[in-house]
């Protein structure tokens, strides 16, 4: 598990515990209504508010349990303003909220058996209530063009599936080296490796009085420009669709021999699969079954590696049991004679079984096939040992 999971599961589970909610906006008590016209100033304004309640100096005189709700209060309203600030984040909480599926399985109503999580304290961090970790100015509600360069590199403009659009520049006039930009809520454009590399280097797209477009660019990037490829869409045939107890799996598999595959969420939202791994890295690579030919139609190009495909567990070799506390418990047997075996508990912040080994963080998830079969499929190979 990397350490950005950690941190998302860290956070959905100390939010539900002191919120009763993982809806951001509603931790940061803003209304469905100032959600519509939001800017980043609302947002900090909110937080601002919260901050002067929550922050552990605003909590000195408490009692030890009303400063821990205090401090993880604040690290909850922290971590929401940072997500919500982030225009690459903000973008993909509001598109899937995070990225987990909302399934639990009836027995499991308590939410203390997540062993294997360290503190949440960890994550604290105290720091300034004015301490602002803007990196552009803030006072702007709307495009504002004045501080951006008029320097305007060549560019295209790309449409990706359902209607989103993508900037792409050009590295000094090399048109085989290229920058990539996700539109922004605030109509800004910025480079997809802002986040990874730290920078804020965005543009704007203007149109001269002759109806001419053209771009204009703020700050340099702090990235080494990507090789420029097509936005190619495929035509796949080679893939799995399995049903989870919500929602569904796509498994596109990169080679004949099925050895590494793409493993793609569906996201209810936008009626498309998205690779996983892509999205941890800042790219959405979708795929979609098309209405009319009911063929599975994906984007080509991959911001991942295809992991190894780890052969699914059939029904023979597993089963589900209880653990003493009754918490849901998946047993995988090593051995033929089933005489040996792995147990795996149930992560419900993740909604997937987890290895009981503390130093292993190998997980599994029921699925099932199109024919009704249900397995268990692994995304890493298990070295646990008996
Ligand atoms: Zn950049
Ligand atoms: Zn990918
Ligand atoms: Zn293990």
């Amino acid at each position: 598990m990397n350490n950005s999971e950690n941190i998302e599961t860290e956070l959905i589970r100390d939010c539900n515990l002191v919120f009763g909610t993982t809806n951001l906006y509603t931790i940061l008590d803003i209304t469905e209504e100032q959600k519509r016209n939001l800017t980043e100033d609302g947002i900090k304004r909110a937080y601002r508010k919260l901050s002067l309640i929550f922050h552990p100096d605003k909590n000195v005189n408490k009692t030890d349990d009303e400063k821990e709700t205090a401090a993880l209060k604040f690290n909850c309203i922290n971590e929401a303003r940072k997500i919500l600030l982030d225009a690459t984040k903000a973008d993909l909480y509001d598109l899937d909220g995070f990225l987990i599926d909302e399934e639990t399985p009836e027995e499991d109503n308590s939410g203390d058996d997540d062993d294997n999580e360290t503190a949440p304290m960890d994550s604290y961090q105290s720091q300034d209530i004015n301490d602002e970790e803007m990196d552009y100015s803030s006072n702007e509600s709307d495009v504002d063009s004045d501080d951006y360069k008029a320097f305007s590199p060549d560019y295209e403009i790309r449409q990706l599936i359902y209607g989103k659009t993508k900037l792409i520049t050009f590295y000094l006039n090399d048109r085989s080296k290229c920058y990539h930009y996700y539109l922004s809520k605030d109509k800004r454009y910025y480079c997809s490796k802002r986040q990874k590399e730290n920078h804020s280097c965005s543009a704007i797209l203007l149109k001269r009085s002759n109806g001419e477009q053209y771009i204009q660019m703020k700050n340099d990037h702090a990235c080494e420009p990507v090789d420029y490829y097509d936005d190619e869409i495929v035509t796949i045939t080679n893939f799995e669709i399995y049903q989870k107890q919500i929602g569904k799996e796509l498994f596109i598999f990169a080679d004949e021999d099925r050895s590494h595959f793409y493993q793609y969420y569906y996201v209810k939202q936008k009626k498309c699969y998205v690779c996983a791994q892509c999205r941890k890295n800042g790219k959405d690579t979708k795929a979609i079954i098309n209405p009319k030919t009911r063929e599975l139609e994906a984007e080509a190009f991959h911001q991942c590696e295809p992991q190894s495909y780890i052969p699914k567990i059939d029904a023979s070799k597993y089963l589900l049991d209880k653990s003493i506390k009754g918490k849901p418990l998946l047993v995988v047997f090593a051995d033929r004679l089933k005489k040996t075996c792995f147990k795996f508990h149930w992560h419900k912040n993740k909604s997937f079984y987890i290895c009981n080994e503390k130093t292993c963080s190998i997980s599994a998830k029921i699925l099932k096939s199109s024919n009704g079969e249900k397995f268990v499929q692994m995304y890493k190979e298990h070295k646990c040992h008996v």
